[in-house]
Parts: structure tokens; C-alpha cells; sequence
């Protein structure tokens, strides 16, 4: 048995998921906002001879949100340098806008609403034409408009469901722009973690039988055949339906095609601000949008190289969660025994949660250079042990005792990318548990 077999000890195999229809990859492309001409849109309607910013107020340059924004290294619309509010719309008329969430828990949304006196200056530049956490536009609205009408769809959550895939792809033939937005679209986030049980079926048995709550109305109400909701019920006024829920939790671009990715669970609210900016200037002023494909808000760097703490590569003789320990200020976390995926994360956000003392998680994806997070980062836990240098004497046996104190390793080296691995999902062997 190996390493990785004793590790998991569970009787999991993978296999790759049946690949919806596979779509441009949101690479990180390093470009700036003016890189090279739209690629995803309509040419924009250039008026030459106005270029000024429509803003009620001048453009002040705002401080720089977190230490990532270190211009020349940044990717897209990172840089801090938008003015307090975004700009209004021309005489002309203003961009269409949607927000649309898919699997999400709303975290992206309020992200959204974290743009603080901005939000109201959304509502100058943009007509809101779908939100459903909160503006009105229903999907008939959505269906009556023309194709590409809207011009950006900001999209997001892990698709999992048959109204997410067919809301999407509405979306996608009614928009120029799409954006996939928070890491559960990028990545799959935590609903792709559910790629890890048989599927829907086991998902749907284990919450409407086996729950504590559910497992009692069950034993109240129907001892002698558990309910579990059905797609479709014959009422007397009709037949009520509801949307199917799938076995494979996808990304959005395994579904649809995406022009820009936008990590962070949930995004940073400056990189919400530059992205719709970039869009206004693009629709209303000639700005050139970044090179479809574009990652925005990351750097092309771990999130190691921009985080405060200082790393001397300690070697792990044991494993803390950060409960655990008195966690010393300006000390890197992993030299204190707490795994941290920054090594293995593309930086971008600053560091927000081990500036606070908690590890990296990986929420903003891997490098470009990095395929599979969490093997990366099995790679960089494998360095740190003592097996190779002055202390021989920590052997395979020692490491597996090691890790062993990580009680889920799929779900804590996946938490955010299970949707992108290679690991598509765990089955279970015939005759298996
Ligand atoms: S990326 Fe995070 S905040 Fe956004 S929907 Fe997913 S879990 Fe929620
Ligand atoms: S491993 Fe984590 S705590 Fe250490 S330097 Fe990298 S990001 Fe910072
Ligand atoms: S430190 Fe890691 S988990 Fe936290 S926001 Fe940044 S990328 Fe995400």
C-alpha cells in the first residue's frame, strides 16, 4: 500500500467525471486593461473625441487594498487606482448588467454589496437586468431579450443542478460578457466537494433520512417509507416540478464559455470595482477590455511571496490546527506546525486570512504553473518533514502518523478546486462502503 492509500484509507478510487462540453480554461494571462483589442465583445462605441470619465465626482486614486497589488506583477484589473465611484452612463444610455448565482451560497453576492458607496454608482452605469439576491428580472425578461444583449453576465457559484445549467446558458447566449466570479464558478468551491459521495442519490438519502432533524420527521412522519422530494409531483392543479439535481458538480466552464475568471471566496470587493469599471470604459469610452482567458486579480506569484510572515522552512514534526496553538505574529504559519497553502496558492489577495492568523486555504486557486493544488501542496508538506537530512530517523511510518492529525486531507488540500482537479471524483469499489 502506498503512501497516499495509507493516507486516505478509505476504499475511494478516482475516475474522471464525464466532461461536460470542455471550454476555454481560465488561464492566467498576464495583461493589463489596454493589452489588446476586445475579443469577447461588440466593438465598442468609441465616441473619439470623449474620453474623459463620466463620474459625478474626479477619479481619486485609492490606496492600495492589500500588498498583492504590486502593479507590474499583478494580472488584469488589480491595481488599485480607481477613483471613489465608478462612472455614471453617457447621455446615451447605460451597459446591461446581470447577476446570476448558481450553486453559491450568496457570499459572492454580498461581495457585491461590499463595494459600499459604490453599489449606487452601479446603478448609474448599469441597468441591473437580472439579480436575484436583489433586483427583480425574471427568467421570461431574460428569454425576450435579443442575443448579446446584455452586455455583462456576472455569474456566480459551481453548477449543479438543471436550472443552473439552463440558466447559464441563457445567460450565455443573451450576453457579450461573461464573468465567472468567486471561486465555486472558477473552481467548483465547496459544492464540488460533493464530487466525493456516489452522487445525487447519496447526497439526497443522507439529507432527507440520515440528518439528525430530517432522520426524526422521518421516524415521526413516515417510518415506513421515507419521503425524499421528487422532480416531478402529479398536484391536483397540475404537475410541479423541480430542477434536478446532478451527480457531477461542474465549473462554469465546463458548462459554458467564460471570457474572465475572478477567484477569492468570496472576491475581493476592489476587484469587483476595477472589473466593472474596465467594463464601463469599455463600453462607453473605447477601452480596450484584457485578453479573454484573463484571471483577474491574481499575480503571477504564491501567495507566499506577498504574505507578511516570515518563512525560514522549519521542518514539521507535528501537525496544529491553529486552535491549537499560541500563533506567533510575523512567523510563517507552516513553520509553526499549521498547514497553509499558500505555497502552493496564487497570491492576490494579500494574504487576508494568514495576516489574521488563520492558514491559506487555497480559496484563490493554484499558480499558473500548478495543475492539481493539492498535490502541490502535498509536495511542499513532503519538504518540511525531517527525512532527508539531519533526522533519518522520520521515516514513512512517522510522516503517516504525522499527517494523520490532518483529519480530512481531501477536503482540506481540495476545500476550493475539487472541480478543477484531476481528481474528478471518488467512487466506491464494488462491494465497497
Ligand atoms: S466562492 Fe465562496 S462566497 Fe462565493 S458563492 Fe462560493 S462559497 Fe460563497
Ligand atoms: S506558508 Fe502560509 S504563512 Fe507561510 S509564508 Fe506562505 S502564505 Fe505565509
Ligand atoms: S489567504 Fe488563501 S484562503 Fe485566504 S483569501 Fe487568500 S487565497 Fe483565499
Amino acid at each position: 500500500m502506498g503512501f497516499f492509500d495509507k493516507l486516505f484509507k478509505k476504499n475511494e478510487k478516482t475516475e474522471a467525471a464525464p466532461a461536460a462540453e470542455p471550454k476555454a480554461e481560465p488561464v492566467s494571462t498576464k495583461a493589463s486593461i489596454q493589452a489588446e483589442p476586445p475579443k469577447a465583445a461588440e466593438p465598442a462605441p468609441a465616441p473619439a473625441e470623449k474620453k474623459e470619465c463620466c463620474c459625478k465626482e474626479e477619479p481619486k486614486a485609492a490606496p492600495a487594498a492589500a500588498p498583492a497589488a504590486a502593479t507590474e506583477e499583478t494580472v488584469g484589473l488589480q491595481a488599485a487606482d480607481l477613483g471613489e465611484l465608478l462612472p455614471g452612463a453617457p447621455a446615451g444610455g447605460k451597459i446591461k448588467l446581470a447577476i446570476y448565482w448558481a450553486a453559491a451560497c450568496g457570499g459572492c453576492d454580498v461581495s457585491i454589496l461590499d463595494t459600499n458607496e459604490r453599489i449606487l454608482t452601479i446603478g448609474d452605469m448599469a441597468d441591473i437586468v437580472m439579480w436575484p439576491i436583489a433586483a427583480d428580472g425574471k427568467e421570461k425578461d431574460i428569454e425576450a431579450m435579443e442575443d448579446g444583449e446584455i452586455t455583462v453576465s456576472i455569474i456566480s457559484g459551481a453548477i449543479r443542478s438543471s436550472e443552473n445549467e439552463h440558466m447559464v446558458k441563457l445567460l450565455r447566449k443573451k450576453s457579450k460578457i461573461v464573468v465567472a466570479y468567486g471561486t465555486c464558478a472558477c473552481f467548483g468551491g465547496s459544492p464540488a466537494l460533493a464530487n466525493l459521495v456516489s452522487g445525487a442519490d447519496e447526497i439526497l438519502d443522507y439529507v432527507y433520512t440520515k440528518t439528525p432533524s430530517s432522520a426524526n420527521f422521518q421516524a415521526d412522519y413516515h417510518a415506513d417509507a421515507p419521503v425524499i422530494p421528487q422532480t416531478s409531483y402529479q398536484a391536483p392543479e397540475g404537475e410541479l416540478t423541480i430542477p434536478v439535481l446532478y451527480d457531477v458538480v461542474k465549473t462554469l466552464d465546463q458548462v459554458i464559455d467564460v471570457d474572465y475568471s475572478v477567484p477569492g471566496c468570496p472576491p475581493l470587493q476592489e476587484t469587483i470595482s476595477h472589473m466593472l469599471k474596465a467594463v464601463a470604459d469599455f463600453a462607453y469610452n473605447g477601452v480596450a477590455l484584457p485578453p479573454k482567458g484573463t484571471m483577474i486579480g491574481v499575480t503571477t506569484k504564491t501567495l507566499c511571496e506577498e504574505c507578511s510572515r516570515k518563512k525560514e522552512n522549519a521542518r514539521i514534526t507535528k501537525i496544529y490546527e491553529p486552535h491549537e496553538v499560541d500563533v506567533k505574529d510575523g512567523v510563517c504559519l507552516m513553520d509553526q506546525g499549521i498547514l497553509c497553502l499558500g505555497p502552493a496558492t496564487v497570491g492576490g489577495c494579500g494574504g487576508r486570512c494568514t495576516s489574521a492568523g488563520q492558514p491559506c486555504r487555497g480559496c484563490y486557486g493554484p499558480t499558473e504553473d500548478v495543475q492539481e493544488l493539492g498535490a502541490s501542496m502535498f509536495t511542499a508538506v513532503a519538504s518540511l518533514f525531517p527525512v532527508l537530512d539531519e533526522d533519518p530517523t522520520c521515516g514513512e511510518d512517522e510522516i503517516i502518523e504525522i499527517m494523520k492529525e490532518v483529519k480530512d486531507p481531501l477536503g482540506y488540500f481540495y476545500a476550493f478546486t475539487l472541480g478543477k482537479s484531476l481528481i474528478k471524483r471518488a467512487v466506491k469499489e464494488k462491494g465497497g462502503q
